[in-house]
């Protein structure tokens, strides 16, 4: 808190009547405490929150989807191969099931790895930092898929809002 001269504008001393380089008598009603900068509005923009909220809920959802296919029974797989081999007119079905059940897992994997990435990016997007990074996760949350493709959605509209709020970030 400082206070200025009214003649000169030099900034007084603490309970100063007379100022210390004119010498001009004060004014008790120029004494009111003037802050050295204006309280300026910090409007945040809450679009880093809401993007990394989108980013953390896509990522959790694809993250069970993906963790629950890589962990599917390999047995159910070959059941389900097995009933609808006959219209797909699949040679060996039981060789199928196997290839199938090795890309789930493979798939699966990334699925996961994925996910862990984008609910990352949703972290550091609340937090404002690492806006590079943030937006690359975010881009990588397009391939989470996730159960009607809710997580890749949720992905895109975080990517939007992040763009926008590049400003925001540190
Ligand atoms: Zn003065």
């Amino acid at each position: 808190m400082t206070r200025k001269c009214s003649n000169c504008g030099a900034y007084l001393i603490e309970g100063d009547f007379t100022c210390q380089v004119c010498g001009a008598k004060q004014d008790i009603s120029n004494f009111k405490t003037k802050k050295d900068q204006p309280p300026t509005k910090t409007e945040k923009n809450n679009l880093p929150m809401i993007a990394g909220i989108l980013l953390i809920i896509g990522g959790i959802i694809a993250l069970i989807t993906w963790l629950s296919l890589t962990f599917t029974d390999p047995v159910a797989i070959e059941e389900i191969v097995m009933q609808v081999s006959g219209s797909l007119s699949v040679e060996n079905p039981a060789d199928f099931a196997d290839l199938l059940y090795q890309w789930l897992v493979i798939c699966g994997a990334a699925g996961i790895a994925l996910s862990i990435l984008v609910i990352l990016g949703g972290i550091l997007a609340i937090k404002r930092i690492y806006w590079g990074f943030t937006i690359v996760c975010s881009i990588l949350g397009l391939f989470l898929i996730g159960p009607f493709l809710i997580s890749s959605i949720l992905s895109l509209i975080a990517i939007i809002m992040i763009v926008k709020a590049k400003n925001d970030f540190t």
